[in-house]
This record gives C-alpha cells, structure tokens and sequence, in this order.
C-alpha cells in the first residue's frame, strides 16, 4: 500500500473530527437534552479537567438519558470537585519512573512512550487526568534520547505507544518513530494503546494502516471500550481494517459504576468485542484518582461479578481482572 503523500496543509477527516469535537458543556446539554440543572456544577467540574466529547461518539448516546453509559463516561460533575481521603492526583506514582521526557519505564521487558499528550475525548475516571502532560511534549531531539534509552537497554522487547492518545499524534511523526524504533535489533513488538479509532474510527486510514504495517514489528492494538453500545458500523469497519492488516486487537475496559458494573452489561460487552474481532484482555479496577470516586466498585462486587461472567462465558471471553499498584513490575491479576 503506497500512502499518498500528505502536504502539510492537507487535514485528513480524523483531525478535522478531533478539532470539531465537543468542548462547551452548554453544547453537550444542548445537544442531548439534558437537564439545565446540572449545567452548573458540569461547567465547575470543567475547570479542573476540560470536556471533549467528539460527536462520532456523541451520536451513540441516547438523547434525554441522564444515565446513558457512554454520556456518563465524558459528564463532567460536581462530585469530582469532592476531596476524599484515598483519592490522589497520581495515584500509580507514574512521575517517578518517568527517566527521561515522553518514556516511562515501570513494566519489566515493555517501555511506555508518551507519544501524545493529548486524547481525543477526555474519559471522566481517567488515571491521568491530573498527569503534567505539558512536561512530557519532546522534541525529535528529544525523542532521540528517549531512542537512545530503549536501545541501551535489551531487556526492552516490546515498545508501548501512550498517551494521552498516541493515534492523537500525525502519522508523519508516528512513521518516523517506528522506523527509529524498528531499527532497535531487541525490540520485537509494538503495541498501541489508544480510545481514538472508538470515538473516531476514521482514525484507522490507509496512512495509520501503513506505518502500523510497513515494520518488521509484530503490531498489537490494545482499544479501551467499556460498554457495548460504544460498538456501532463505524467502529467494526475500523477494527476489520486493522484485521485485514493482520494486526491484533485486543480490549481494555475500566470497571465503572453506573456504567459497566453489572454482569449483564459485562456479558454483553465481551460478546459485543467478539462480535467485532476484538478479545476482550482486561477489565481494570478504577484507579483512585481524585474526581473519580463516584466510578468506584467494591472489590468484592467485582469479584461475584467476575464468577458470573466465568460460570456464563467461555474461557476467552472472561476479561483479566487487574489493577495498577505503584511501584510494582506489572500489574496485580486480582481474580
Ligand atoms: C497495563 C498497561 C500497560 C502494560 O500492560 P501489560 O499488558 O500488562 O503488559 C501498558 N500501557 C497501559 C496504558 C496500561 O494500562
Ligand atoms: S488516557 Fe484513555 S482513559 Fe484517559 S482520557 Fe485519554 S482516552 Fe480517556
């Protein structure tokens, strides 16, 4: 696949839907019909961690439903602003196994690049919500030494593309990472983290397809989808293209209440993910990052609620319950 050269003034629909995303609580009340009650307290909790919905993702809401699970995801409301003891801004000490700008090194074989430090909607109960991104924005230079770093060390099999969102990044600078990174002899693999091609599956072009191809690297996409109606035609479109491609795809999701802590909803997001060519990998316990209590499932909720996602699903579509524990080299499988 020959990629058509992009002028630099050329904007592909992706970028044009990621600059017309949804900013203004006003626009997002306006749109889906929600009560003006909650305007207030939205437009506070905003102040702190701004809105960004983009409308591919708004149109799978269902207007005048308060408790829709994917507008519950982006609403921003007055209980983030609520201090409560257990809940801190960087709750996975990330800024201290943060070596040099944009790498993080904290699993044992895999180093992070944050490689935009954007994302493309911003997810209420996001761990990096309070994540000093503007510190973390290298230059080439300074992706050299984050280049430099990788390749000292061989113990680094697989590189992690992060964020923010990497898919956020052009596919000019993604192209040129992953041929500096391909040219590491003992990096095997390159797996992508990314939310961008489901809330904009025109993320996933012919120019996407082609760096993620045209590399020795074996390329696995992780996509983070917490409920099935996240999955619409676009969405499979997208995922059939990585497919195609022979790239895998795999899910995470975050265990959220009032949106997925329910076997029901669980059960139906696994075979949804199926359904769509994706494995479902992890299902994480919310992070206790401050602003997102109000996500929070005991653990002993989601312990029966995996008991009856393994006594109703087959063994490939039970998701690994995980969560992040400061300081450790991977993560903790809780059940
Ligand atoms: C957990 C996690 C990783 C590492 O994942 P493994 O599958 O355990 O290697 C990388 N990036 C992000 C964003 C993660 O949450
Ligand atoms: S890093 Fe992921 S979870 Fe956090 S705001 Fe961005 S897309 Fe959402």
């Amino acid at each position: 696949m020959i990629p058509h050269a992009a002028a630099p003034w050329h904007i592909s629909p992706w970028q044009q839907e990621l600059a017309n995303a949804v900013r203004d609580p006003r626009e997002l009340f306006a749109l889906l019909d929600l009560d003006p009650a909650e305007l207030e307290p939205a437009l506070s909790a905003c102040r702190d961690f701004p809105l960004r919905v983009p409308r591919p993702y708004l149109a799978r809401m269902r207007r005048g439903d308060p408790a829709d699970p994917l507008l519950l995801q982006v609403l921003p409301k007055g209980q983030e602003l609520l201090t409560l003891s257990g809940y801190e801004h960087d709750p996975l000490k990330e800024l201290a196994a943060n070596p040099v700008p944009g790498l993080v090194h904290k699993y044992a074989g895999r180093a992070l690049l944050i490689v935009s430090p954007t994302c493309a909607v911003n997810c209420r109960y996001c761990f990096r919500r309070h994540f000093p991104y503007g510190d973390n924005k290298p230059s080439r230079e300074q992706w050299q030494h984050a280049l430099d770093y990788i390749a000292a060390d061989s113990s680094i099999s697989e590189v992690i593309y992060s964020g923010g969102d990497p898919l956020a990044a052009n596919d000019r600078h993604l192209l040129w990472l992953t041929q500096q990174i391909a040219a590491i002899s003992h990096v095997h693999r390159l797996r992508v983290h990314t939310r961008l091609p489901v809330v904009i599956p025109a993320r996933i072009d012919d120019d996407c397809l082609h760096w993620l191809t045209a590399t020795r690297l074996q390329s696995v996409v992780v996509l983070h989808i917490n409920h099935p109606n996240e999955l619409d035609a676009q969405v499979h479109q997208a995922v059939s293209a990585l497919r195609r491609a022979h790239i895998m795809v795999l899910n995470q999701a975050v265990l959220l209440a009032g949106v997925n802590a329910s076997a029901d909803v669980l059960i139906r997001l696994s075979e949804a993910l199926f359904a769509a060519g994706i494995l479902p990998y992890y299902l994480h316990l919310l992070d206790p990052v401050m602003g997102a209590a109000h996500f929070a499932t005991p653990l002993a909720v989601a312990r029966k609620l995996l008991g009856t996602l393994r006594a109703s699903l087959p063994g490939y579509l039970v998701p690994r319950v995980v969560s992040e524990k400061s300081g450790e080299p991977s993560k903790v499988h809780l059940f």
